[in-house]
């Protein structure tokens, strides 16, 4: 397969043309979220551009496995190894066990990502579910020489590591930079350099999410989970790694040290990573405390918003940033996105209803090559989605008879349609369900009226009754009927 993608690949800052490793196959792997709190609406941007991502290496006929982790255990609340394990905070805030939070949380996650319309991974394996897998990728990375076990904690030797190794690879850092930006501390002492880490960590007896291990009870570091997790399903060496950008310096750094020291090779062959979703400028984040919810935004029950929006319009929102820039919030872009989109999906609407013509206006055929290069540089969806606007100017202008098209045009433009709006970009027409409730009870209040007009008594309480019972209640008064939910 000769495609003419090319992705910007951390690990080398260049655009490469993207070649798998096994054509067909796509192996896929993406940082899932971390489940103690509900995904924020920054964590979205980094699942719905890899949605895109995938739909757009589907939509090119590779065969991808998509691997999305879900992070359940092993997260603490410092990133040096130290502080809280989030999850058993959590528990006990909310008064409930680690694994209902971790429930609690999964199905909130999975909820959000299907009104987002993006698709599921094909494998969503859990931390917890592979203590197994991690354990033994720990035994040979110490076997191999580039761990060492300090009273029940393993520690990866990041010095050992770089004399064979570059540890910054990804990021391109000075290591001499890196060294003094590191704080000393407390737990310091059991490790032999700074910048080591923990692949397992000894637990406190109160730690309740513990498991057995050659080094005593304990729980993972976590980035060994993704080392672990993405060599299982994908192999040693697979395509794509991705997440949002700010695991680049310390957890993708970390995974792939701990792959090349396990297995002697680099996970993956391209690297990519999300920009982050501001708000004024501020990354948005769950301890900075200015995450929007996506339910707050949906409803616009969030002090910063004027209204709520659908998700389609959010989703469509992101996809008009590259997903290497930044996108800030603001409820000016949403505004314009909510309009954008409608103007989109009211196109694909119309084009069953456009009148084909013997000749044609229209130049289809460049339109197409456009929108595929804007594609295949980068995954471009805002370049993408101004071509679209091209094809809906185009639409809107056959059904208004202002230029003509043949019945080969209007197939070919509901296959442009279908293919970029529907398949790649993952838009969907949304139904309003209180306009539609609206109009279904408009209809039967007409058809009590013209029962009652007739004389048909029997069928006009009939109506009112069942409306009743299903907690609908309608008031006859001087101007018709109204109606309001009980
Ligand atoms: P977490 O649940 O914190 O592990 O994050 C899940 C994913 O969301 C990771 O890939 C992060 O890099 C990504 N992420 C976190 N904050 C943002 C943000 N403000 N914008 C975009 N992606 C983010
Ligand atoms: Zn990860």
């Amino acid at each position: 397969m000769d495609s003419k993608l090319f992705i910007y690949n951390t690990l080398t800052r260049t655009k490469e043309k993207f070649e798998p490793l096994h054509p067909p196959l796509v192996g896929l792997y993406v940082c899932g979220p971390t489940v103690y709190s509900d995904v924020h609406l920054g964590n979205c941007r980094t699942f719905v551009m890899f949605d895109l991502i995938y739909r757009y290496l589907l939509h090119l006929g590779y065969k991808v496995r998509y691997v999305r982790n879900i992070t359940d255990a092993g997260h603490l609340e410092g990133d040096m190894d130290e502080g809280d394990d989030k999850f058993a905070k959590k528990a006990r805030l909310e008064q409930l066990e680690p694994m209902e939070i971790v429930q609690k949380y999964t199905l909130g996650f999975h909820d959000v990502m299907r009104l987002f319309n993006a698709l599921p991974p094909g494998i969503e394996p859990t931390a917890t579910g592979h203590i197994i897998e991690q354990i033994e990728m720990v035994k040979q990375i110490i076997e191999n020489g580039y761990a060492y076990e300090v009273n029940g904690t393993v520690y990866f030797d990041v010095e050992k590591y770089c004399k064979e190794f570059n540890y910054t690879i990804l990021t391109n850092r000075q290591l001499d930079d890196l060294l003094e930006n590191t704080r000393e501390l407390g737990g310091q002492n059991e490790k032999r350099g700074r910048l080591d880490f923990a692949l397992w960590i000894k637990a406190k007896p109160e730690h309740i999410m513990q498991w057995p291990s050659p080094w005593g009870t304990g729980f993972p570091g976590w980035h060994i989970e993704c080392s672990a997790m993405s060599s299982k399903y994908l192999g040693n060496s697979f395509d794509i790694h991705g997440g949002g950008m700010d695991l680049a310096a310390t957890h993708h750094t970390n995974e792939i040290a701990q792959s090349q020291a396990c297995n002697r090779v680099q996970p993956a062959k391209y690297w990519m990573h999300t920009n982050m979703l501001t708000v004024n400028g501020t990354r948005m984040s769950k301890s900075k405390g200015n995450g929007f919810l996506p339910y707050e935004l949906f409803t616009g029950s969030h002090n910063l918003l004027k209204r709520g929006y659908s998700p389609m319009s959010v989703r469509f929102f992101m996809l008009q940033a590259h997903y290497r820039s930044t996108l800030d919030f603001s409820n000016e872009a949403l505004e314009a996105s909510d309009k954008g989109f409608k103007r989109l999906i009211n196109a694909y609407g119309l084009l069953n209803k456009l009148n084909p013509s013997p000749k044609s206006d229209i130049d289809l055929k460049s339109l197409i090559q456009r929108c595929y290069a804007a594609m295949n540089d980068d995954f471009n969806s805002p370049v993408l989605i101004a071509e679209l606007f091209e094809a809906v100017h185009i639409i809107n202008s056959i059904y208004d008879e202002k230029i003509a098209a043949t019945l080969s045009d209007i197939e070919g433009l509901n296959k442009l349609m279908k293919d970029f709006v529907i398949d790649v970009l993952g838009l969907k027409e949304e139904s309003n369900q209180t306009d539609d409730l609206g109009k279904l009870l408009d209809f039967i209040i007409n058809l009590r009226s013209e029962a009652k007009v007739s004389k048909d008594y029997a069928t006009s309480d009939k109506i009112r009754i069942g409306l009743n019972s299903i907690g609908i209640q309608l008031k006859d008064n001087k101007e018709g009927t109204t109606w309001s939910k009980m």
